[in-house]
């Protein structure tokens, strides 16, 4: 048991022994067992600790709000530091062009946004999860929201990341003016192409350095946009209107989700915000942008007859449109209770040994329908329970399968396995959200060959020798 009071008698310590410390063991996916966990309130106080756990050779796992479900900020043993009291918005220069906000990584999204919209500016990278997640997080995630279909993933807006090593010393990492940086959805393992250091850093799952001040490029204030939920007779229906119609021709499109038979059979239940007609199987939910009231009226029309053509005037009659700030925000709460349901119905099966299992591969759009095909008839074969939505516009459904025992578990895991391998095979990948973590490293080497991954150790190696930091992510400690 190490003594961590040592360190400086005065840290805001929570200790094995207290109860407050079961807020930190869990990410709804995996239970770790963290010896103590500091709730750093400075950067001395990251630098202290980082320091005597390098000397020590003992395991750091840092932790935001334990939202991104791969077992990454969970810790197994060894030192938790939360970054929940490392919060609030610096500055927001809107001198500079592109304007920027400088931020600590305890941020929750959602309160950036507020600070940001409250200046006349948007920042558009909200995960589903925003009132929860932190800008931290993301950063180490390369987070991605339900708008960046359109507005793409975090990296393209970070500007430059303050980052405390190892051995207590900063590090400034900064964009050039010149640089476009990557769009690239795959979060499997470290951005392998990036030139500067700020891209090995995004999408690192915490494994690398303390992220302790982020500056983002912000955009100007956000357009109008309308929401609409669009019913289908079947998932296949909804899968062809998406890419034969919505991706060939709407043109401003700022959201594509989808929501599929499992998905909305389990939602019905949930809060009437909508009147889902009989014979609706399977839901479109897309965000379109306009700048005039006649053009949001063209659209509407445009939209309503392409629904009509594609399967009748029933189902276009019920799309159903939130064109208010309140129905808006109605349509992304109940959106986002789709995957909170998921995850409640997965922990009522982990005391059996079963629990939800989740599949978080992606496919180039054009491989979208194959792929689709084959994740139905893998899931079919499974016979257990199962679900795909989510962000479909940039083809990385989540899907998921409900396993009762660790029989079905082992189950369901081998199908995310041969989906996975699929994908790769289409030329996607293994991870499109949610990163490797702790619990999906074996999904490492069916995307990447032998010579990439140990490409990645060696960069890990040359920050982190010891291997203390975010132990046990991205690389099987095996292999290590
Ligand atoms: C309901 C729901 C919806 C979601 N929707 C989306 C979505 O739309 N898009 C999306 O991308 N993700 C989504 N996610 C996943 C998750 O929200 C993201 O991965 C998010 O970026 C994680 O943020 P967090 O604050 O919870 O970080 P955590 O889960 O606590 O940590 C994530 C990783 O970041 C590291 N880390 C955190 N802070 C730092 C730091 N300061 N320095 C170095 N490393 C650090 C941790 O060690 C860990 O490896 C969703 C999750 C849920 C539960």
């Amino acid at each position: 048991m190490y003594d961590f009071n040592k360190i400086n008698s005065s840290f805001d310590l929570i200790d094995k022994n207290d109860d407050r410390i079961e807020t930190y063991r869990e990410d709804t996916m995996m239970r770790g067992d963290p010896d103590a966990v500091l709730r750093a309130r400075d950067e001395n106080e990251v630098k202290e600790a980082l320091i005597y756990c390098n000397k020590n050779k003992i395991p750091v796992t840092i932790s935001a709000s334990q939202t991104s479900m791969t077992g990454s900020s969970v810790a197994n043993n060894g030192l938790l530091i939360s970054i929940e009291k490392l919060d609030g918005v610096i500055d927001i220069n809107t001198k500079e062009s592109p304007p920027k906000a400088v931020v600590k990584p305890g941020t929750v999204v959602a309160d950036l946004q507020s600070a940001v919209a409250s200046q006349g500016y948007f920042y558009p990278v909200a995960p589903t999860s925003r009132d929860e997640c932190r800008i931290g997080g993301n950063v180490s995630t390369n987070a991605t929201g339900e708008d960046s279909f359109k507005y793409g993933p975090i990296r393209k807006y970070i500007n430059q990341i303050k980052v405390i090593l190892l051995d207590g010393s900063e590090k400034i990492l900064k964009r050039k003016l010149d640089e476009s940086p990557s769009l690239e959805l795959n979060k499997a393992g470290y951005f392998a192409d990036w030139k500067n250091p700020i891209d090995l850093f995004v999408g690192s799952e915490g494994t690398l350095g303390f992220i302790s001040e982020i500056t983002l490029n912000l955009l100007p204030k956000s357009p109008e946009f309308f929401s609409a939920l669009i019913p289908f007779p079947s998932n296949k229906n909804a899968l062809e209107f998406l890419v034969k119609t919505v991706l060939a021709k709407i043109k401003n499109l700022r959201t594509i989700e989808y929501i599929d038979s499992g998905a909305l059979s389990a939602m019905k239940t949930y809060k009437a915000i909508y009147k889902f007609p009989d014979k609706a199987k399977a839901l479109l939910y897309i965000k379109e942008e306009f700048n005039t009231e006649k053009e949001l009226s063209q659209l509407l029309e445009k939209l309503y007859k392409s629904v009509t053509a594609s399967t009748s005037s029933y189902f276009a009659d019920s799309i159903v449109i939130a064109d208010s700030p309140k129905k808006k925000e109605d349509f992304r709460l109940w959106r986002h209770r789709i995957p909170e349901m998921a995850n409640e119905h997965g922990r009522e099966y982990w005391k059996n040994g079963g629990g939800k299992v989740g599949g978080d591969w992606w496919v180039p759009i054009n491989k979208l329908l194959k792929m689709m095909d084959f994740f139905y008839s893998e899931a079919e074969k499974t016979k257990l329970p199962y679900m795909a939505y989510a962000h479909l516009g940039r083809g990385h459904p989540h899907t998921n399968l409900l396993a009762c025992n660790p029989k079905e578990k082992e189950i369901a895991q081998e199908m995310v396995i041969r989906c996975c391998k699929m994908a790769v095979k289409l030329g996607g990948g293994v991870a499109g959200e949610h990163g490797i973590g702790k619990l999906h490293t074996d999904l490492m080497p069916i995307q990447h060959t032998n010579s990439t991954i140990q490409k990645m150790i060696k960069w890990k190696k040359e920050y982190d020798p010891n291997f203390i930091l975010g132990r046990g992510n991205l690389f099987n400690p095996k292999i290590i």
